[in-house]
């Protein structure tokens, strides 16, 4: 079965003013389309049809570079839309921020650390919060569609996601131009610490 373009959970507008429409509009209908239609086309008829995303990127270094980019590129959207939320923001709490406190020491730490990370990431690229084994919180990034689950250099710290941020211009150029870090200021206005702290809990 073919992958599918997900339906986002809140309309093109309701992270407005720190993410616009339009960006929403093309960055979900036409640049996440063209990752999953580009996926699905560059793995139809190949013995990678039918397996699931996932494995698809846990083996990706065998894969054609066409499948690494548009596969990372469905995977890591797949991911952006559901950590961001127009009832998004504030700090996360319960076990999350506990964590969050032991590995960074505070929230504000963390920040500034995931704000780097995303602000130094040269050209194209991702940032992200993940977890290892066992719970502690790492923070890295990525370039291109690369993400953490990948088996490549490149992949960052390797440990599981749960939290994300998409630092490629098309995110954020109609609204911030050169500003990239306005957006990335703008975007701790819209992040979903409720699903950030749910993959938390899966995945430590
Ligand atoms: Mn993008």
């Amino acid at each position: 079965m073919a992958f599918e373009l997900p339906k986002l959970q809140y309309d093109f507008n309701a992270l407005e003013p720190h993410i616009d429409a339009r960006t929403m509009e093309i960055h979900h209908g036409k640049h996440h389309q063209a990752y999953t239609t580009n996926l699905n086309n560059a793995i139809a008829g190949t013995e990678l049809e039918g397996k699931t995303i996932e494995e698809i990127l846990k083996n990706i270094s065998n894969a054609p570079m066409v499948v690494r980019n548009n596969g990372g590129g469905f995977w890591n959207h797949n991911m952006f839309w559901e950590i961001m939320s127009p009832n998004g923001g504030a700090e996360p709490a319960g076990e999350l921020l506990e964590a969050i406190t032991r590995d960074f020491g505070t929230f504000a730490a963390f920040r500034e650390k995931f704000t780097a990370a995303a602000t130094t990431r040269f050209g194209s690229g991702w940032a992200w919060l993940c977890v290892h084994p066992g719970g502690k919180l790492e923070v890295c990034s990525t370039p291109n569609q690369d993400n953490p689950l990948m088996d490549v250099d490149s992949r960052g710290c390797g440990a599981a996601p749960i939290l994300c941020l998409d630092v490629w211009e098309h995110a954020y150029y109609l609204n911030y131009q050169n500003r990239r870090p306005d957006y990335i200021n703008a975007f701790y206005n819209v992040v979903n610490w409720a699903e950030v702290a749910k993959r938390y809990a899966k995945s430590k």
